[in-house]
């Protein structure tokens, strides 16, 4: 079969074009900056932020809540220079570099789910990540040398968090953080924080498909979430959450990739091999109450493949997840059913 994504989409050049084609259309369409503003779309952490207030808040809290992505960028991006991340990145084998409170958060939590992964998610990921540059004009496949080089750099237990000093330290030289797969849920709390404050009692967060809602629906009935068909375009669904409230975050094979000699090059990086992860799945989604914790889950059990990934997810109170593998069977864990309901026939439920 088809990669997902594999003809729809020959080149990552198209590919971006096509993004930042959809990305302005979008942004045309929802920013108004009249007062009563309800609901703002920007492109803020590499990918489109949507924050539509459904009862309460007005355009000062959109104001707040797009100010403090954009600081968490400024902050947490691994692709700018001049970040803490960057600084950490820099100083690798020489120095503990300052970092705020919040970074320092974010990538302890990061640590705990390479602790809970036994590494197969590890934000030290970076030298990798940025070798193969997927998603970027230099994307390429590397030599399998190339490869073999950077991987001893991978170590999550080579990262020193002094929340004392306040500092973060990384042991050896060349190594570098990456807080993709997380940093974008800790946004989606933060935003959900900031409108909470606001007194914003109901609002949909979307930050690139990882998404949040805060309060109550006004007919008092389940948010439905839709959970996107890793084998088609954006915004067509194989399933919906329904949730009182809490987070929905996919992390799948088609949000970022090449195609190279027929060959499908995804993001989500193997840390045992440095090349992407090839377990057979396709997507994995996580319903959870806090975003940090979903999208890192979400990552953490893409990598780990179904059976490790669906025993951690068990294990871990008020988790729900479901993985889709590239034969579009799709497993639910036992706390899913009755949560994630399946729309798509063509997609096949298996225990
Ligand atoms: P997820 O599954 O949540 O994460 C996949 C990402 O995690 C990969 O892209 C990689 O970065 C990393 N990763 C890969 N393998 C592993 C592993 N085994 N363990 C842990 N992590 C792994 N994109 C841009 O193009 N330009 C930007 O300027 C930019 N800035 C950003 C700033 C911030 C603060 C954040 C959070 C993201 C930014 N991004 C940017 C996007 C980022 O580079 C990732 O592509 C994106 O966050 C992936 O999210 P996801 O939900 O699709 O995938
Ligand atoms: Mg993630």
């Amino acid at each position: 079969m088809n990669h997902p994504g594999e003809n729809r989409v020959p080149t990552g050049s198209s590919r971006r074009i096509l993004a930042f084609s959809a990305a302005f259309f979008i942004l045309a369409t929802l920013c108004s900056c009249d007062e009563g503003e309800r609901q703002r779309a920007d492109f803020v952490i590499g990918t489109v932020c949507t924050v539509k207030l459904v009862s309460g808040g007005d355009a000062g809290a959109l104001d707040a809540v797009f100010s403090r992505l954009r600081e968490i960028e400024s902050e947490m991006s691994a692709n700018k220079e001049g970040t803490f991340v960057d600084a950490i990145n820099d100083a690798a084998g020489i120095k503990a570099v300052p970092a705020p409170a919040d970074l320092r958060f974010v990538l302890a939590k990061a640590l705990r789910y390479a602790e809970e992964s036994g590494g197969a998610f590890d934000p030290t990921v970076g030298p990798l990540v940025r070798l193969w540059g997927i998603g970027t004009e230099g994307e390429r496949v590397p030599a399998d040398g190339e490869i073999a080089a950077l991987l001893p750099l991978v170590g999550y237990r080579d990262v020193a968090v002094d929340d004392a000093a306040g500092t973060v330290f990384l042991a050896r030289k060349g190594m570098r953080i990456d807080l993709g797969a997380i940093a974008k849920g800790y946004a989606a709390d933060e935003a959900a924080r900031i409108l909470t404050e606001r007194r914003v009692r109901s609002a949909i967060i979307d930050l690139g498909g990882n998404i949040k809602v805060l309060g109550r629906k006004s007919d008092g009935k389940d948010w439905r979430i839709g959970i996107q068909d890793p084998f088609n375009e954006r915004g067509t669904t194989i399933a919906t959450a329904n949730v009182k409230g809490g987070t929905v975050v996919t992390s799948g094979v088609y949000e970022r990739f090449f195609v190279a000699d027929g060959v499908h090059y995804h993001h989500i990086l193997d840390t045992a091999t440095g090349k992407p992860v090839r377990n057979g799945l396709v997507s994995v989604t996580v319903v959870a109450d806090v975003s940090i914790d979903a999208d890192g889950l979400s990552t953490t059990l893409f990598a780990l493949g179904y059976d490790r990934g669906s025993a951690l997810a068990e294990s871990m109170p008020g988790v729900c997840a479901m993985f889709v593998d590239e034969g579009k069977k799709v497993r639910l864990t036992p706390r899913a059913r009755g949560v994630i309901v399946l729309t798509d026939p063509s997609f096949v439920l298996v225990d």
